[in-house]
């Protein structure tokens, strides 16, 4: 089976760096919005900054509940939009998903049985910040990569 796919361009990933940057020390995290043209191939149309609400921000995130909903509306406004996923900065580990994260996205999922995608854009390297996307495997065990476009 091909490896599935999220595409996102270069003026978003560039979007999701300036808020990462703006959020620093802390993590900066949002909505991933667009659709799923062809099984397995995500597109991200648009992405969003929601407040961290953790009290632990430097390296967990809590997107605030309210910002579900306004994601959900403009959503509603696009055919074919849905909420994709999340994005969250790692102000200074890799883009790989932490255990807490997993801990997270599996959580999510035992209540919303969605699968949602997920990037992180890392800057642990302050001049060459590194995203990669990832999602639950079909067993909500473990997170596999998505290939990034
Ligand atoms: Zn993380």
């Amino acid at each position: 089976m091909a490896r599935a796919t999220l595409s996102l361009s270069e003026a978003l990933r560039t979007e999701a760096i300036v808020y990462a940057r703006e959020a620093l020390p802390e993590e900066a995290c949002g909505f991933l919005l667009g659709s799923e043209a062809a099984p397995d191939a995500f597109r991200v149309e648009a992405i969003t900054a929601a407040r961290n609400l953790h009290p632990h921000r430097e390296d967990r995130f809590l997107i605030d509940p309210l910002e579900y909903a306004k994601a959900e509306r403009r959503c509603a406004r696009h055919a074919g939009w849905r909420v994709l996923g999340f994005w969250h900065s790692h102000p200074a580990s890799p883009p790989r998903p932490s255990p807490i994260d997993l801990e997270q996205a599996q959580g999510l999922h035992a209540s919303f049985p969605a699968h949602y995608v997920y990037v992180i854009v890392s800057l642990e390297v302050p001049d060459a910040p590194a995203l990669a996307a990832w999602r639950l495997d079909a067993h909500a065990a473990a997170f596999e990569a998505l290939g990034l476009r």
